[in-house]
């Protein structure tokens, strides 16, 4: 199906508060073109290279997205024009990504990645590591960035039931880290194949990109 198509029937199964953000990794600008003549303006990539070369090339008023692994050595290429990170995994991390914005005169929206699945290749921190980073007081010494809310992705499985609980995890932990910092309340977590249970347990941010634009090819 076309991506307009594509994009309005997902649009019309979530509520509005829930932020849709299309995944457009691998995918070439004309498709993202398309989602933005439908309306679209938040994108995700997962590759700095890829992600600076369609920053240039598409209109400026889209909102990027980083939602890969993003190491400390790329942060700025990124740091002038990225909207939000989704992907921080260490307080290294987020201290480079406030010299850039620093050095950009701007500040950076990003959010701590927890690691929610069972699977060991998974980025992030632990709940209990994300709880006593936030509880340190170490974030608010960093005047360039702003940590709004977390991501997390479940596990790569057929169990429902496992899912949930993953997604039900993270919400928890939102809600805890509300009580020391209000400022978090974005809640990254759904993507093609779960994003309707992760609304269910309290996304509103959801991350699509084959739903969208098609499975992606990797062999390019
Ligand atoms: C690729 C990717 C997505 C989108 O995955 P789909 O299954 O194509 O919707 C979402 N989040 C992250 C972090 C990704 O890397």
């Amino acid at each position: 199906m076309p991506v307009r198509e594509n994009l309005s029937s997902i649009l019309k199964n979530i509520p509005g508060s829930v932020t849709l953000v299309a995944v457009s990794k691998t995918k070439p600008n004309e498709l993202v073109m398309e989602a933005y003549a439908a309306g679209q303006r938040d994108f995700g990539e997962n590759y700095v290279q890829e992600l600076v070369s369609k920053q240039e090339q598409l209109p400026k008023d889209i909102r990027w997205h980083f939602i890969g692994h993003l190491q400390s050595n790329k942060v700025k290429y990124i740091a002038s024009f990225v909207h939000l990170i989704h992907g921080i995994d260490s307080l290294k991390l987020l201290k480079e990504v406030d010299k850039q914005a620093a050095k950009n005169n701007r500040k950076i929206n990003c959010l701590l990645q927890v690691h929610i699945a069972s699977e060991e290749t998974k980025f992030g921190f632990s709940g209990e590591e994300c709880f006593d980073l936030v509880k340190s007081g170490e974030i608010e010494k960093l005047a360039n960035v702003n940590v709004c809310g977390l991501m997390g992705m479940a596990s790569n499985t057929e169990d429902e039931t496992r899912i949930r609980e993953e997604f039900r995890g993270l919400k928890q932990l939102l809600s805890r880290l509300q009580e020391l910092k209000p400022e978090i309340k974005i809640l990254s977590m759904g993507m093609s194949s779960d994003y309707l249970m992760a609304i269910e347990e309290g996304s509103n941010m959801i991350r699509i990109g084959s739903t969208i634009f098609g499975e992606r090819d990797y062999s390019k």
